[in-house]
């Protein structure tokens, strides 16, 4: 079962990966948007962080619930409301119990890509973070390892799209050949829950 450290650490170990990443996050933004993705990301998640030292929340729920508002409020790009969405939507999902299955996270972490495809419009194969956490969700079921693969493949695989929603679809043909920037950090989301796990 998986209790509100586990949830806590996986925060952490995010915020960890984005903080090391967050140069490659920001290139990768440069060819296909305005080059921000990896500050927006690191201010957010050393939001996170801290409201999860001072508040320390009790449920794996409550933890998602404070981190997915505490992106919505300090990131300021898409990526902000829509890995908000996600956490946020998730953590609902999981209810107030004290501690939650590895079915139980699956479940609700497909309630919450479900969210950010409602909020964002993308499909799989738009070249966005549902590319990589699409592909995780459905991997998970094989375990936290499975999924952080299945989220890197995921991510590798935007290069030849062409993108179809955010700030690169405006480049049009001109976004084919470069890597999603958020579906690159959304396979570190999913590598951080693997991390929390010991995988
Ligand atoms: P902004 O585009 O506002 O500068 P960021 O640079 O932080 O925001 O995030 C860009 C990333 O957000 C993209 O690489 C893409 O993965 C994701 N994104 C943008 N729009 C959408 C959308 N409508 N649905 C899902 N993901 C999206
Ligand atoms: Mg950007």
């Amino acid at each position: 079962m998986l209790d509100a450290d586990f949830f806590h650490r996986w925060m952490a170990a995010t915020a960890a990966s984005v903080d090391r990443e967050a140069e490659r996050l920001t290139a990768l933004d440069s060819p296909i948007g305005d080059a921000d993705h990896g500050s927006n990301l690191q201010r957010g998640f050393t939001a996170v962080s801290a409201a999860l030292e001072e508040e320390a929340p009790a449920t794996p729920g409550a933890v998602l619930v404070l981190a997915g508002r505490r992106l919505i409020s300090t990131v300021g790009g898409a990526s902000g409301p829509l890995y908000g969405t996600l956490l946020r939507r998730t953590g609902k999902a999981l209810g107030d119990a004290a501690e939650v299955s590895e079915e139980q996270l699956a479940q609700a972490l497909r309630e919450g890509v479900d969210a950010v495809m409602q909020l964002g419009g993308a499909a799989p194969g738009d070249k966005t973070m549902i590319d990589a956490l699409v592909p995780a969700v459905d991997a998970l079921g094989d375990g936290f390892g499975a999924a952080r693969t299945a989220a890197e493949q995921g991510a590798l695989a935007t290069t030849p799209l062409q993108a179809r929603k955010g700030r690169a679809s405006y480049l049009g043909e001109r976004s084919i050949g470069h890597q999603d920037p958020g579906a690159t950090s959304s396979a570190l989301l999913v590598a951080g829950l693997a991390e929390a796990a010991g995988e």
